[in-house]
């Protein structure tokens, strides 16, 4: 079945299509969905347009009614909705279903947030003159999705663009349209007109640039690498008019183990932060920073633990870790093995291909140990289940390293100390920090978001998120 691009009340089909493969098996194909061009993102952009006088002056209560509507269906259908997600991403069947969970609270966070929003009246400095601050949605969003959360990320931006009464034009990643495309169906049938949301799927390189470049978008949200994100903001800036930005992108994020931390609890939290979801996560904890009084030990856990993690089909009860994405991640994945090697670092464990009874793409979670915070698998987002483990003195020589990076999405601690866990969340350089929990995992009512390299805007998530999606106005009253 060929899936079509959403454009105002029309389904459209593309002049091309695209199979969506099961990085699990590659032999299925999940569907055929729509490639659009440059001209479906300009009539998607004018209906949009069309529809936003009306929506933006909706009640409330209806977008509220709407998204919680969605929410619902989401929710009632999240083992249907989870399998999919599996089969097209790769995650196993139980992170699946926590992601679509996760996409069902999202929409009803955001459902409640419609009718949350309230402004501010105070005097002026001028007798008998009143002030007034409210907030206004700001028009037409351009969302723009990576693949590695096929719902979960498409649901927090799109919820609270409509929450606020925005009209969306939404791409998401090449790789995963299928989840996309059944929340998008979700959400148009949970009752919203014709042309607020709107999408077109297909490659960044045509789609995505259109996003940006065109007229009508006022606004574009993206999620994704770095050199993307980099490339989107400046032409944001450069377009006419500007075009207000948001971008979350990689990271390198650090955890700290220091010689007090409680042996289990850390090989916990390093096992799920490195390479749960195989690694492919944003707030991945890609550095291991192990003080020496613990480091042998910690290795030999650690290392024995891994041995334990079953890799295989996404679908399979027994998986713990799925497939690598796809054929393009892998072969990241074993270039960074490589490089590590030839860096001088240890593989201990892993970075080996599996063979297993379906094609897919199976690589083995690999450490390494012996790295410095120079070596190129301990400065650039790898992306895969692959990471390293850093020796150092104690706390103080632990932080500056975890702090000496171009990202800082998610940071976290080990330790008993409560002198060093609470030294740790004031001066670790990160959006998110953890203390005896994986840096990944993070609840969806509250801010989302890094510095430096991972993140640029206002923070996604939570009551925050109205930062992005509404504009400030300031009213006079004489
Ligand atoms: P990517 O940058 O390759 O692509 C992201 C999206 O941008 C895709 O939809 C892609 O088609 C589109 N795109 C590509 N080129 C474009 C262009 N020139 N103009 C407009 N759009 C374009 O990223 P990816 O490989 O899909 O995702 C992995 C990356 O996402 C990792 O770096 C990861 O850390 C990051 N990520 C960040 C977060 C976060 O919240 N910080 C969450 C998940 C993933």
């Amino acid at each position: 079945m060929d899936f079509a691009n959403r454009i105002g009340a029309e389904l459209r089909a593309g002049a091309t299509s695209r199979p969506n493969i099961n990085p699990s098996d590659t032999t299925e194909v999940v569907g055929e969905f729509a490639q659009g061009t440059a001209s479906d993102v300009a009539d998607a952009v004018a209906a949009a347009r069309e529809a936003f006088p009306a929506w933006s002056r909706t009640s409330p209560m209806e977008r509220h009614g709407i998204l919680m509507r969605a929410a619902a269906e989401v929710a009632a259908r999240a083992e249907e909705l989870a399998t999919l997600l599996a089969r097209e991403e790769g995650k196993t069947l139980a992170d699946a279903r926590g992601e679509v969970g996760r996409a069902a609270q999202i929409l009803a966070f955001f459902a409640a947030e419609a009718v949350r929003l309230m402004g501010e009246t105070g005097p002026s400095i001028r007798p008998g003159v009143t002030v007034e601050i409210t907030r206004e949605p700001v028009g037409v969003i351009g969302i723009i999705t990576p693949w590695n959360f096929p719902i979960a990320i498409p649901a927090w931006k799109i919820a609270p663009a409509l929450a606020y009464g925005n009209c969306v034009v939404f791409k998401p990643a090449d790789l995963v349209p299928a989840c996309a495309w059944a929340l998008v169906d979700i959400l148009i049938r949970a009752g919203l007109p014709a042309g607020v949301l709107n999408l077109v799927m297909g490659p960044g390189r045509s789609v995505g640039e259109a996003i940006v470049t065109t007229r009508g978008i006022d606004a574009v949200t993206f999620t994704g690498s770095v050199a993307t994100g980099r490339g989107i903001a400046a032409a944001c800036v450069a377009s006419q008019p500007m075009k207000k930005v948001q971008l979350e992108m990689g990271g390198k994020n650090p955890l700290l183990v220091l010689d007090d931390a409680d042996l289990d609890v850390a090989v916990r939290v390093a096992l799920d932060g490195a390479f749960f979801q195989t690694g492919q996560r944003c707030t991945a904890s890609s550095r291991l920073i192990v003080t020496e009084g613990i480091h042998d030990r910690f290795v030999a856990a650690l290392t024995q633990a891994m041995a334990g993690l079953t890799v295989g089909h996404a679908l399979d009860a027994a998986t713990r870790i799925g497939p690598v994405a796809d054929a393009g991640q892998l072969s990241t994945d074993l270039g960074y093995i490589e490089k590590g090697r030839a860096e001088g670092a240890q593989l201990v464990a892993g970075g080996e291909i599996l063979n297993r009874p379906t094609q897919g793409h199976y690589l083995s979670p690999a450490l390494f140990t012996e790295a410095t915070n120079s070596m190129a698998i301990a400065r650039e987002e790898i992306f895969g289940p692959v990471a390293c483990v850093i020796r150092v003195r104690d706390y103080d020589e632990g932080l500056a390293v975890a702090n000496d990076t171009d990202f800082g999405l998610s940071a976290g601690i080990c330790t008993t100390s409560l002198k060093h866990a609470t030294h740790f969340r004031r001066n670790a350089e990160a959006g998110m920090v953890m203390v005896n929990l994986p840096t990944a995992g993070v609840d969806p009512h509250v801010p989302f978001g890094g510095r430096k390299g991972s993140s640029y805007g206002p923070r996604e998530q939570g009551s925050l998120a109205r930062e992005f999606y509404t504009t400030v106005k300031t009213g006079y009253i004489g």
